[in-house]
């Protein structure tokens, strides 16, 4: 398993950000641990895990397959079916199985993240199914899915034209943090919490950006930039683990 611990307090901090205090001690810039595996579903075509901190996502792939049903099949180009779904021990409070509101939301978010770089017109009348499971949820759940799906296509061999790193950027007050956690989401001073989850590829073009709270135009900019450096450590974690996937092979 190849694990991961953020280095990006070099990055440059504006003054507010030198003295926040987070609830677990991390610098403003700092990300969680990450770790990352892929192949940990033999079954399944392609397969990996991502984890930052307590929130662990798992994503598997099957295809790309004939779609059923018929009538949704595309003579131009191939579809990528997601599907996110948190179990029921995540967390604390026993999640309702089966879908609702949330999960069709982030099962659409994902394929939207992940769409722009998957070379869906090499398969016309096909799908290509991702299946993301959240086995333990501390916030971050969406961005750790993506990874996790992303890492999951190119185990699965399904040509790409780049990867697809993801990354919450936060405003806690009038600081901004990347990687919330529960906790940070949960904060209550000042102006409170502003949630942005970003995806983007390695060459920076982003392919899903959702935007819960308040924040002016200046610090969104900021928070894209933020986004950036940690997606660039999050692309060398999925990448190292994909390499060593095939390592194992030979
Ligand atoms: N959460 C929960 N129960 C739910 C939905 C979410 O406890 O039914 C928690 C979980 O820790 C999740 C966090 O709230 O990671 C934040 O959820 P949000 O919808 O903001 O998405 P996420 O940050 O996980 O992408």
């Amino acid at each position: 398993m190849t694990e991961f611990k953020s280095s990006s307090d070099n990055v440059k901090e504006t003054s507010s950000k030198n003295s926040f205090q987070r609830p677990d001690g991390r610098s403003v810039t700092e990300m969680r641990p990450v770790k990352a595996k892929v192949g940990v579903i033999p079954c399944a075509d392609g397969s990996a895990m991502f984890q930052s901190g307590k929130t662990i996502a798992i994503a598997a792939v099957y295809g790309p397959k004939k779609m059923h049903p018929q009538h949704q099949q595309n003579p131009r180009k191939g579809q990528l079916r997601c599907e996110y779904n948190m179990i029921s021990f995540s967390v604390d409070d026993r999640i309702r199985p089966g879908r609702n509101r949330r999960a069709m939301e982030i099962s659409e978010i994902t394929k939207w993240a992940l769409e722009p770089v998957v070379m869906l017109e090499d398969y016309p009348n096909q799908v290509v199914d991702v299946h993301v499971n959240i086995i333990q949820a501390d916030a971050g759940t969406r961005c750790a899915g993506i990874n996790a799906a992303a890492m999951a296509l190119a185990h699965a061999g399904i040509p790409m034209k780049d990867m697809v790193s993801s990354v919450s950027i936060g405003k806690l007050d009038k600081t901004l943090v990347v990687d919330l956690t529960k906790e940070e989401e949960d904060f209550e001073e000042g102006e409170g919490p502003t949630d942005i989850p970003i995806s983007m590829t390695t060459s920076g073009k982003v392919t899903h950006m959702q935007l819960d709270g308040k924040i002016g135009v200046k610090q969104l900019q900021e928070s894209v930039d933020m986004a950036n450096v940690a997606c660039k450590e999050i692309y060398e974690i999925q990448k190292e683990a994909l390499k060593k996937a095939v390592e194992d092979i030979k």
